[in-house]
């Protein structure tokens, strides 16, 4: 039986990648997390690159999904509620993507709720160490470039980076400052992995793991991490994102099949120049992969 979804007021989608003039781009930032557009111009611009269903994917806020859905009915897109969730799995950092989410469910807002709080303290730390390793009030300018105070991360600190003519891109900030064995890096306890799927499938939404390939594990250790997220109820895995190779492609669509998990496409976009991938200018997914939106139906 195919999923209900959102009522969106919108023609009814149901596509596949066999179906080229849909374009589905369902990973993205607005600057309610680190993303640099506003929801509205975040839309607007998937509509002028061509994206047909989009989803908002901010990092543990869902407080642009209104903004956004405005801008998508006054663009003709369909806007899918969605959210990226960051998430401890023993040594890892890993970020799971909720999509058809309820934001208003209360069990998914407190979970979110919780998580944003450990920001501030995670960026006062980073800032103290950053200064010791000669790069001064970073904290200052960090929240300069953070709209939403909340949601202060390493991408607002990279920016000011950046800005101060200290490093070239934001991408060399994280490889000298950002990343674990680097100055200006915090260990941080975000939500278990059991906590995220679980606050999306309560919202009635389905969890996704998302840019499997960015995250430095070898192979046993991936499958025991698809194990695991299938038995907490999770259901796909992007597999064409901004954060993998063409070469990844087919090897997460391999994955994805193994595992019996449905298949993702999202640019993860963030700011104009700053990616890889422009919002909606992806590949389709290879041929194998069975698409998360495969039952998806609108009302
Ligand atoms: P945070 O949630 O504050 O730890 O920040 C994580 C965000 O930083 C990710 O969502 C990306 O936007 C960005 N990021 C993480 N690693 C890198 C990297 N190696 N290069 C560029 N951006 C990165
Ligand atoms: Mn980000
Ligand atoms: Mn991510
Ligand atoms: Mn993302």
């Amino acid at each position: 039986m195919g999923k209900t979804v959102f009522c969106y007021d919108l023609p009814v989608f149901h596509k596949s990648p066999a179906m080229p003039d849909h374009n589905f781009d369902l990973h993205c930032h607005s600057n309610v997390s680190d993303g640099m557009l506003p929801p509205a111009e975040l839309v607007a611009r998937a509509a002028a690159q061509g994206v047909t269903v989009l989803s908002l994917t901010d990092h543990d806020d869902v407080a642009g999904l209104e903004a956004a859905r405005t801008a998508a009915l006054a663009h003709n897109i369909q806007l899918v509620n969605g959210v990226e969730i960051s998430v401890t799995w023993g040594s890892h950092t890993l970020h799971i993507v909720g999509l058809q989410i309820d934001p208003a469910h209360p069990v998914l807002r407190m979970g979110l709720e919780g998580i944003r709080h450990g920001r501030s303290e995670r960026a006062e730390k980073m800032a103290e160490q950053l200064d010791k390793a000669g790069i001064k009030d970073s904290l200052h300018g960090a929240y300069q470039h953070a709209s939403n105070k909340n949601l202060i991360g390493r991408m607002h600190f990279a920016r000011y980076l950046v800005d101060q003519g200290i490093v070239k891109d934001v991408r060399t900030v994280f490889k000298k400052y950002l990343v674990k064995g680097k100055p200006g890096y915090v260990s941080h306890q975000w939500a278990t992995l059991a906590e995220a799927v679980g606050w999306i499938v309560a919202s009635g939404g389905q969890a996704v793991i998302a840019h499997p390939g960015r995250y430095q594990m070898g192979s046993g250790k991936m499958h025991e991490l698809l194990e695991e997220f299938k038995n907490l109820g999770g259901v796909g895995i992007e597999v064409v994102t901004g954060s993998h190779t063409p070469e990844q492609f087919p090897l997460y669509a391999n994955l994805a099949q193994k595992f019996g998990l449905l298949s993702s496409r999202g640019s993860d976009f963030h700011a104009p120049g700053e990616g890889y991938r422009d919002i909606g200018r992806l590949p389709a997914l290879p041929e194998l992969c069975k698409p998360i939106w495969h039952d998806w139906v609108g009302c």
